[in-house]
């Protein structure tokens, strides 16, 4: 069933009230990743002009030709990047929120050092400290931080995070605001469709929301 247009409207407008009435400076990121060009097209008529994606592969295939068409568009890679990806990558995303190991980190140094311009990066940090996930752990998040920014020069700016489904999100929201104040980094990536409204209390900067906007997503979470 593909979603109506107007009803992915009235879920950006409800999203945007809710931002408003926090009071608070959020950026909503509609995050599009298995998406049909149908319904992004509903988001962006409806004014909608950052996005997250978590395939490079489905990106590549899904936004150059938008990006033409709407040159404001922009676009956060939310979801894991291969070191073979890089390139690709660089070419098509305005920020990488996926920065989660030292054997990424290198190669986007590199690409840096044969002066490829690189995209603002955020540490995806493995909040709950689970085995499945990716994300570095928050004990060596700033020895990673530091790495990445001191000895790289990489161009770091935020932190994202996953916390653990099941368990009530607070207390890890909070420790990842906390890594970014510790280390001057002013966007916090964190809160989805279930919890957004938590995440922003407890200071997000950007919030990823799929299915709150455009409807239930087939074949599960992520
Ligand atoms: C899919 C995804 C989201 C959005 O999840 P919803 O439950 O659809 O809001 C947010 N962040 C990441 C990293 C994702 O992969």
């Amino acid at each position: 069933m593909s979603p109506d247009p107007s009803s992915i409207a009235e879920n950006l407008h409800a999203i945007r009230e809710a931002i408003a009435h926090s009071g608070r400076d959020v950026q909503l990121i509609a995050v599009s990743k298995t998406v049909s060009t149908e319904s992004i097209l509903a988001a962006l008529r409806a004014g909608q002009r950052l996005f997250g994606e978590n395939r490079v592969q489905e990106a590549l295939a899904k936004w150059p030709g938008l990006k033409t068409a709407y040159p404001d568009i922009r676009l956060h890679l939310i979801g894991p990047l291969q070191t073979n990806k890089i390139r690709q990558a660089l070419g098509l995303f305005d920020v990488i929120e996926t920065l989660d190991r030292p054997k990424l980190a290198e190669a986007l140094a590199k690409e840096k050092e044969k002066k490829v311009p690189l995209p603002e990066c955020y540490i995806q940090v493995n909040i709950g400290e689970e085995p499945q996930k990716a994300g570095i752990m928050p004990l060596e998040s700033a020895g990673f931080i530091e790495y990445c920014k001191h000895a790289l020069g990489l161009p770091v700016t935020g932190v994202m995070c996953i916390p653990p489904v099941n368990e009530a999100p607070a207390p890890y929201f909070a420790l990842l605001a906390s890594i970014a104040r510790h280390h001057g980094l002013k966007h916090i990536s964190m809160g989805m469709s279930s919890d957004y409204d938590i995440a922003i209390k407890l200071g997000a900067t950007h919030i990823r929301i799929g299915q709150g906007v455009f409807g239930a997503r087939k074949g599960g979470v992520l």
